[in-house]
């Protein structure tokens, strides 16, 4: 029966992926056989797993293994395994059709120097077949379809067959690399037993590499008369005792030679295992390039029984906050068998990033995915799991320049962790850093902090704030610094979730300088002064409110700024102006919750700065003043910018300053558009005296 072949085209970025690939100049191209091993041993896990629930999944074939054939005569290398195999859809979709996110992430990683070796991280592996083969034929068989060939030698397209003709694979795939001309040392047995030991040392099925051999075998001559070299010998039969006559020759045979017969390197001793088997064994787990940060390699006894080893990694893999990809780094075994990887139960979500291995003693072989999430065991496991992982990141800032490796590739996740893990909020946040008044270059502990603190001063107090720039000369910050109170400047999204959820460290208050009732520590003689502030300054207060009407909740004396005439602050319990702007930046927002948490604002008055002076005494003459009124506002809206909030309606605001710039060009009669908030808007002359004052 013929078959017919259909054609398809690589999408667009594979296509330019292998082009890149192709015609790359690359040396290192041995790894091609560890990402086609790793996708082999993927294959596998996914067959056994099935098989857990269903064991006649296996029925198509009971071996499991992955078996490498070199061919001289063909000069092609064969990698089979029988794995779960592949439909004609998996074909199509998941060798050409569909792009995955890592695809132009590669792309771009490689164009900004990142190394081809770098290719599984990004989950395109099975394309650095190209790296030595000039075609590739996959020939697969998936229990639920027929045998199929994909074929491919790059170019823009490949082909999909129906394969009715071939030897028959029962379950599995085969993949044929037609080794490119000047590469032929990859069919070499010698060096591929040197890239299976560097690269592939601790995959969990045997991997057997076919080897030919040749061997003297004895021949009755009878049988076989040609006359070579061969000597002819008389001996006895064993069974008739009859003599016959035979000769020896020599002959080719094949024999598999298992590659990997090590035991599973978290069985064995810690002491027994080099720092080289470590770093080996975590890039074949992790398939990652770079060797790990750090490592446990620990046993659990008692009730409960497991081995685990737990590796942190150095940096941050291309999409570790990609929310919809699920990330399968801690794979559980149950003795020594392979169970999942697909485990979300083993890790909470925020220590994302630690890759490894578990192997329980205790848990049923044939545990399905739905038993797995409501498992005791498992839950005990999880817990001892973190608490291993938090010592790992204890041990790791023993070390300041390994921290700052670890902090700036997985602060967020810690910070994730003190919202997300209650249990563990104390322990995380002695990990967290942050710059602040006192330390603008590197970042500090709450702990060093502590150390620093004048011994008036009782709680940490921080500010939040788009960037360190925005931050760094806040008007909030005025009287803290004065009285060498050092303020924690947190310039990171998700500092402000964190710190809220945090509320208190060592038994301190963690207090926002830029929402209301701050108090600060003071002396006996600033109280006084301030409380004799508040009375003299209880009218011009009631005016600018009047002034401002809803624009603010209510007009204070301030007791936290020296310089500035005025700052802004929130309600305790609401939005700081950092997390206003963040909201509004989240234009998904559903906007009766804004209007709730919108920051209800409270203008602080500075009571020694010569513009609220004057204020004071321009109110107290006439309070009714459009002049007065208008330069209110442009205070208010000035304060909004200090604070940290954005403008509402900037036009109004530049039209008000342009009216002041054009007072201070002595710009009389140049038209300006008149700002809303003083109805009849003052002659230009009529505000001049108050604004060379104000200077
Ligand atoms: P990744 O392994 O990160 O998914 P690859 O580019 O290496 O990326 O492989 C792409 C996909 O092709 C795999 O996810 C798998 O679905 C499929 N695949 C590749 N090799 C095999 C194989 N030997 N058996 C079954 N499926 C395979
Ligand atoms: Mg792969």
């Amino acid at each position: 029966m013929a078959t017919s072949t259909e054609t398809y085209g690589f999408q667009a970025e594979i296509s330019q992926l292998l082009d890149l690939i192709v015609n790359t100049f690359y040396s290192n191209k041995e790894i091609f056989l560890r990402e086609l091993i790793s996708n082999c041993s993927d294959a596998l896990d996914k067959i056994r797993y099935a098989a857990l629930t269903d064991p006649s999944q296996l029925d198509s074939e009971k071996d499991l293994y992955i078996r490498i054939t070199p061919n001289l005569e063909e000069g092609t290398l064969t990698i089979r395994d029988t794995g779960v195999g592949m439909t004609k859809a998996d074909l199509v979709n998941n060798l050409g059709t569909i792009a995955k996110s890592g695809t132009k992430a590669f792309m771009e990683a490689l164009s900004s120097g990142a190394d081809i070796s770098m290719i599984g991280q990004f989950g395109v592996g099975f394309y650095s077949s190209y790296l030595v083969a000039e075609k590739v034929q996959v020939i697969t068989k998936h229990n639920d379809d027929e045998q199929y060939i994909w074929e491919s030698a790059a170019g823009g397209t490949f082909t999909i067959t129906e394969d009715t003709e071939g030897p028959r694979l029962g379950r599995g795939t085969s993949m044929k690399l037609y080794i490119k001309e000047d590469l032929k040392e990859y069919l070499d047995e010698k060096r591929i037993r040197e890239i299976v030991k560097k690269h592939s040392e601790f995959i969990s099925y045997p991997i057997q590499l076919v080897v030919t051999k040749e061997v003297e075998k004895e021949v009755d001559v009878e049988e076989e008369v040609t006359e070579g070299d061969a000597k002819i010998e008389e001996v006895e039969d064993e069974d008739s005792g009859k003599k016959k006559k035979t000769k020896t020759i020599k002959e080719t045979t094949t024999e598999n030679e298992e590659l990997n017969k090590q035991k599973p390197i978290w069985t064995r001793n810690p002491s027994d295992v080099t720092a080289e088997e470590y770093s080996a064994f975590y890039k074949s787990i992790s398939n990652d390039w770079e060797e790990h940060l750090a490592v446990k390699h620990f046993s659990v006894e008692g009730q409960l029984e497991f081995k685990a080893m737990l590796y942190i990694p150095k940096r941050a893999p291309f999409d570790l906050f990609e929310t919809k990809k699920k990330r399968h780094n801690i794979k559980l075994y149950v003795r020594r068998v392979f169970i999942t990887e697909d485990n979300d139960e083993l890790m909470p979500e925020y220590l994302n990033f630690a890759v490894g291995v578990v192997d329980s003693e205790d848990l049923p072989l044939n545990i399905s995915r739905e038993t797995l999430q409501q498992n005791k065991i498992l839950k005990v496991i999880r817990k001892n799991l973190v608490k291993k992982t938090l010592d790992l990141i204890s041990e790791i800032a023993e070390d300041k320049e390994n921290f700052d490796k670890f902090y700036s590739a997985f602060g967020k996740n810690l910070k994730l962790g003190i919202h997300e893990d209650a249990a563990n909020r104390t322990k995380l946040a002695e990990f967290l850093r942050f710059h602040s008044t006192k330390s603008v270059d590197e970042m500090t502990s709450f702990k060093d902090y502590i150390t620093r603190m004048p011994e008036v001063q009782q709680s940490i107090y921080y500010l939040t704030g788009e960037s360190l720039e925005a931050v760094k000369d806040s008007p909030f910050l005025e009287v803290l610094k004065k009285k060498g109170f050092e303020v924690l400047l947190l310039v990171d999204p998700i500092d402000e979730y964190a710190v809220t959820q945090l509320k208190e460290f060592d038994g301190k208050k963690l207090v926002c300088v830029s929402k209301e009732g701050l108090e600060l520590e003071e002396t006996p003689e600033e109280k006084e002064t301030r409380e004799q502030e508040a009375k003299e300054f209880e009218s011009l207060c009631g005016a600018i409110k009047e002034t401002l009407g809803d624009k603010v909740e209510k007009v204070v004396v301030s007791n936290r700024i020296s310089d500035s005439p005025c700052v802004l602050v929130t309600g305790q319990f609401g939005w700081s102006s950092n997390m206003e702007r963040i909201m509004k930046a989240q234009a998904l927002r559903d906007s009766s919750m804004s209007s709730y948490m919108a920051s209800k604002k409270t203008l602080e008055l500075n009571p020694t700065h010569p513009i609220i002076k004057e204020l004071k005494a321009k109110y107290a003459e006439d309070n009714s003043d459009k002049t007065v009124r208008d330069l209110t506002v442009l205070l208010f809206e000035t304060a909004l910018l200090t604070s940290g909030f954005t403008l509402n309606n900037p036009q109004d605001f530049a039209s008000r300053i342009n009216r002041m710039i054009s007072l201070g060009l002595s710009i009389d009669d140049v038209e300006v558009t008149p700002a809303p908030v003083a109805e009849a808007t003052p002659a230009l002359e009529e505000v001049g005296g108050s604004m060379e004052e104000v200077d």
